[in-house]
């Protein structure tokens, strides 16, 4: 896997840009198309013209995904190693950063409903990272012969606080006094770690059981937005995977494998302070190759706390918008993550 490997941070990051397609409405109104990706080459083009001059920025990241790259590709390139590594034992994060509308939940999840698998178990060209994730994970264990669990978790947090997007009520008829008593607090766990109270941690048999959790967490989230005013473009949301692996060695000795798999849909990066304040600063961190995280700065990164660093892969997928008028928020997206390189 290419990608930065600092030895005495021990931090592995690799950085990859997804460009989306133009949207039917952009396509009807000629929107210019301002980006233009080279896959093979890992470089991104941005053209302007700026007082009669016409200049290019490029940009070079360990992968970069042009309109015309498919779920799979994106899946099978930069995501089968690191969930190769989650079922040796190791934690592994994967994050979507990018504007508003430029596919970060579109590259996590997928077009949702039609992300059920088919009756053969095939997923549909529009699944995500995570149905796949889930898939390989269990086509993997299962395969294999040897006991095993699979728990997953799947939150939003906003403004600080955390919603289990998996705990069964119905978010939309939660009045707001409900709603807090509803937040769920983060507490240590004593061994390093941190756990949040009262999350729902379901453990699962199969893949079509997650697809089924999935759907039920996404469209809570989705309802949230509707009720609670565009919540979800400035929330993230985290789906996490944790995997126990009963194993006997040559010897007869038991061994248990425990990896983990994060999952995280940042909230827009419109609404994700670059200079300074909490989770802006964990993802500048990573980004900037500082090695120190700042653990304690937010939620966010203090639930990760056991997945960065150490011998964890993270991987950072932007999301950029190949039109115009999304121009300025694409540069920073730009700028921000092409430092990691
Ligand atoms: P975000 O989560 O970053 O706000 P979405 O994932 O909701 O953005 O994507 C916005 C729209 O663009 C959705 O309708 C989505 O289906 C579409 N879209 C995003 N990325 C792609 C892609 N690579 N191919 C096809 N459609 C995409
Ligand atoms: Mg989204």
């Amino acid at each position: 896997m290419s990608g930065r490997h600092d030895k005495e941070k021990g931090v592995n990051v690799q950085v990859l840009l997804r460009c989306r397609p133009f949207s039917d409405d952009e396509l009807r109104s000629n929107a210019p198309q301002v980006v233009t990706c080279n896959d093979y080459q890992r470089e991104v083009a941005v053209s302007q013209n700026i007082a009669g001059k016409h200049i290019d920025r490029i940009f070079t990241f360990d992968k970069v995904f042009g309109p015309s790259a498919q779920q799979r590709d994106l899946y099978e390139q930069a995501v089968v190693p690191i969930v190769n590594e989650v079922l040796e034992g190791f934690n592994c994060t994967i994050f979507a950063y990018g504007q508003t509308g430029t596919g970060k939940t579109y590259t996590m999840e997928g077009e949702c409903k039609r992300s059920k698998s088919g009756p053969n178990g095939e997923l549909p060209p529009e699944a995500g990272v995570i149905p796949r994730a889930v898939k390989q994970i269990f086509d993997t264990l299962e395969s294999q012969n040897a006991e095993y669990s699979v728990k997953v978790t799947f939150l939003e947090l906003y403004n600080e606080e955390i919603t289990d997007l998996l705990a069964p009520e119905e978010i939309s008829r939660v009045t707001l006094e409900e709603k807090q008593k509803k937040q769920l607090p983060l507490m240590e766990d004593g061994k390093g770690g941190v756990l949040v109270r009262g999350l729902e941690e379901e453990i699962v048999a199969s893949a079509s059981e997650i697809f089924t959790l999935l759907e039920r967490g996404s469209a809570k989230r989705r309802t949230a937005e509707t009720f609670l005013n565009k919540q979800s473009s400035r929330s993230h949301s985290l789906f996490s995977i944790t995997i126990h692996i009963k194993e006997a060695t040559p010897e007869g000795e038991e061994l248990i494998k425990c990896g983990k798999l994060n999952l995280v849909d940042l909230a827009g990066s419109e609404n994700i302070s670059r200079s300074g304040a909490r989770e802006g600063r964990v993802i500048n961190a990573l980004v900037e190759h500082l090695g120190h995280i700042p653990y304690r700065d937010s939620k966010l990164t203090r639930l990760l706390r056991d997945s960065l660093g150490g011998r964890t892969k993270t991987c950072i997928i932007a999301t950029v918008s190949p039109a115009v008028h999304c121009l300025e928020e694409t540069l920073s997206t730009l700028d921000y993550a092409h430092r990691a390189k």
